[in-house]
């Protein structure tokens, strides 16, 4: 964030910031030196940036498409974790929630479900499954109406979009019932892998690690139940569809492993050793 000319740090931290690296993506990255928060230090106007997903530019449904089978592993793994502090199946809101991939595998699960997703044409292919879709950005779909309606909300991989993320933890704060669940997954920064391929500053306008999540979470009265260090499934062949610019040489070195159907190794070795994303199971408490 920037306040007077002034790079300072979201969670308010007394600290200076530095950037994140001299090259390539890094260098629009800041960083804190108190709880190591990066963020895009000059983020592009709103405007610019909605447009790239009101335009399916970021974050594609063409991409999606090709990820289903891969999601649908990562959010069957993630929503039996949350049944364990939530059994009984009751409403939940997918934030995010694209073509509806996660929405489906709740259903199956015997979850009531609804999403939000600003991506019209994304939100369509989700309607057409017969999915209760909020469509625009989360900012501007929370009615008085859907406040404390659901027992649980899911942000897959949105929180380092937002521009302001402690806005949008406000918000699903606020459409949860008392007591309520927050599943929330987003890229961990210190992991090598979210460093070598998370730095997007058009897209992920903030990476964290275990230590300011929990306290960007613990500051808007939510109660870490479980945080764990771990991967998505991924598949060698989906990579080379990703928005992520790795170069030529890494898309020639992917292309390669994926002939050799290295995935199953990719996926232990992404869960074991790389473990580049943060998964956070958070009650809604009362603010004291
Ligand atoms: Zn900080």
């Amino acid at each position: 964030m920037t306040l007077n000319g002034i790079i300072t740090c979201l969670l308010g931290c007394r600290a200076g910031t530095r950037p994140l690296s001299q090259n390539g993506n890094g260098s629009n990255y800041h960083r804190c030196e108190k709880c190591g928060l990066a963020f895009v230090s000059r983020p592009p106007a709103s405007p610019a940036l909605e447009r790239l997903y009101l335009k399916d530019i970021s974050s594609p449904t063409s991409y999606y498409a090709k990820t289903v089978e891969a999601d649908r592993i990562t959010f069957v793994k993630r929503l039996r974790l949350l049944a364990q502090f939530q059994p009984e199946r009751c409403l939940l809101l997918d934030i995010g929630c694209s073509t509806g991939t996660l929405m489906n595998v709740a259903a199956s699960m015997g979850w009531e479900v609804e999403g939000v997703e600003p991506n019209p044409h994304a939100a369509y292919i989700a309607r057409q499954q017969g999915f209760i879709v909020h469509e625009g950005f989360f900012s501007s779909v929370l009615d008085r109406h859907l406040k404390g309606k659901y027992q649980c909300v899911v942000m897959s991989d949105v929180i380092e979009h937002v521009p302001n993320p402690r806005d949008a933890l406000i918000k699903a704060r606020q459409l949860l019932a008392p007591n309520g669940f927050l599943l929330l997954s987003t890229p961990n920064l210190e992991s090598f892998w979210c460093k070598r391929f998370q730095l997007k500053p058009m897209e992920h306008l903030f990476l964290f690690n275990s230590k300011n999540l929990s306290l960007l979470l613990s500051g808007e009265a939510f109660e870490i139940c479980h945080l764990e260090k771990t991967s998505r499934r991924r598949a060698l062949g989906q990579l080379t569809h990703s928005t992520t610019e790795v170069g030529r040489e890494s898309l020639t070195l992917i292309r390669y492993l994926s002939r050799l159907r290295l995935d199953g190794a990719l996926a232990w070795m992404m869960e074991h050793f790389f473990k580049d994303e943060l998964v956070v199971i958070a009650r809604k408490t009362r603010r004291l």
